[in-house]
């Protein structure tokens, strides 16, 4: 793509002038990336190190919109580094500790750059502690809506694809790596506080409550949210594991939102029976009433939905199906880059398609003829462009394409070859490539020409 071009002839410009300014050090420390080299997300992510684990301790004050934390990374340097990189947009930096000594920093727009007093060498495992706080604010983007912190008017919501998280905490902010993560989030009493994972109780002090939450499986930092505010939220067990769904106080006890995601755990267990086990350590669901969130996001073990999927008189599963898919496709198997979305979208799409089905409304044979009669052959499934990541090329094209993989293999080589991708790609990063050899080594057939086909060409295959 022509953007992917501009960007790569940028990266090496970059790259002369950092060995340029520092020209490294004797030992051979030299700073870490500026970002992650994703062409789709220009400056989020960083190279030189791997982040294994994020503590958040933050607080949240309504009444001023203020957010005040202390962020404690485990990371790996992946090479010698003089001094790296932190995504964090928009807010203010008091202090930086490397393993406990202060560390120089700089905040260069929503960069944070850190320079620990020694080298850190390739294979040191080291902590940094942050401690920051301001106003948070969303990231403006005009193409694919903002993402990140947005206040509500009783709390807020921190949200959004491909980026949100550098809004409220210091992080690595790209899929491919991916950490564990607690949570102690502090807010007024009477609020609620939810975030991803297993809840860890919650205590109250002085008029305020802090909400606990972890995630040991490992997770993309866009998968982490935060939800604060007024909700009904219902607490219980599913399959042996913690529930919680919540649902905002402003829409009805009894309406469609309730009635949806009510049947998680259901949904959860009619996709578990095809892809295999569920990949988290609980379940959930929250609904926000906040109209900016125009989407569903398959936030980790607790997808939040917009109030607009839930506007008809009936429950919607549909979107509950697409955003609990994810679980396995997405969030478990994670992509590498985000050209490669359709293996997140197209899948999610799909299994709401075999809901659909199964709970009595559209059958797949039907969803199929009418999406392949609406299908633009010239747009790509893979590689769509940033300004496309959210298109029906990768949403419709994608799914049709899983669809036309199912016909080729048949039903049992078809569920085989998910479950085994699954399985061996649970809590990693993959790409097409991947897929596709993994798809032809577990059926035993060619198909990089039917994939093909059905993905990037340029002409309508016939339907399956
Ligand atoms: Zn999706």
């Amino acid at each position: 793509m022509g953007r992917g071009r501009v960007w790569a002839a940028g990266l090496v410009t970059a790259a002369l002038a950092l060995s340029g300014c520092t020209g490294g050090d004797d030992n051979g420390f030299r700073p870490g990336a500026a970002d992650a080299g994703d062409p789709y997300v220009p400056g989020a992510g960083n190279g030189g190190y791997d982040v294994g684990h994020y503590a958040l301790d933050v607080r949240y004050d309504p009444a001023g919109d203020r957010l005040t934390g202390t962020a404690t990374l485990t990371v790996t340097a992946t090479r010698a580094l003089s001094r790296f990189q932190l995504d964090l947009a928009g807010l203010d930096v008091e202090r930086v500790r490397v393993d406990g000594e202060a560390a120089k920093h700089r905040h260069d727009g929503a960069e944070l750059i850190v320079t620990p007093s020694g080298g850190l060498p390739s294979g040191r495992r080291f902590t940094v502690e942050v401690t920051y706080g301001g106003v948070p604010k969303p990231l403006p983007n005009a193409e694919l809506g903002d993402g990140g912190f947005h206040a509500t008017p009783d709390g807020a919501i921190a949200l959004g694809q491909p980026e949100s998280a550098s809004t409220w905490y210091p992080v690595n902010d790209h899929p491919s790596d991916k950490a564990t993560y607690d949570l102690a989030v502090t807010v007024p009493d009477g609020l609620a506080a939810l975030s991803n994972g297993v809840p860890e109780g919650r205590t109250s002090s002085g008029g305020w409550t802090t909400w606990r939450w972890s995630e040991r499986a490992p997770m993309a930092s866009y998968l982490s949210t935060l939800v604060i505010g007024d909700y009904r939220v219902s607490s219980g067990t599913h399959a042996g594991k913690p529930l919680v769904t919540a649902v905002a106080a402003a829409l009805p006890a009894d309406g469609p939102a309730a009635a949806s995601v009510a049947r998680t755990g259901e949904v959860a267990d009619f996709l578990a029976a095809r892809f295999g086990p569920y990949p988290f350590e609980a379940y959930g669901g929250v609904v926000v009433a906040d109209e900016r969130i125009r989407y569903a996001l398959e936030t980790q073990s607790r997808p939040v939905y917009g109030p607009a999927f839930f506007r008809g008189d009936r429950p919607n599963t549909e979107v509950v199906a697409h955003e609990l898919a994810h679980q396995w496709f997405g969030d478990s198997v994670s992509v590498a880059r985000w050209s490669d979305i359709w293996l997140n979208e197209g899948f999610a799409t799909y299994a709401e398609w075999l809901w659909a089905e199964h709970d009595g409304g559209r059958t797949v044979a039907q969803t199929v003829v009418e999406r392949y009669a609406a299908t633009d052959w010239s747009r790509p499934t893979v590689d769509p462009g940033r300004a496309g990541m959210f298109g029906d090329a990768v949403y419709q094209r994608g799914a049709l394409a899983v669809h036309a993989l199912r016909r080729a293999v048949g039903d049992e080589a078809f569920y085989r070859v998910l479950r085994g991708w699954l399985a061996q790609h649970r809590d990693g990063n993959v790409t097409t490539a991947d897929f596709i050899g993994y798809a032809e080594r577990t059926s035993g057939r060619p198909l990089r020409a039917l994939l093909d086909a059905w993905l990037v060409g340029g002409t309508p295959p016939g339907l399956p």
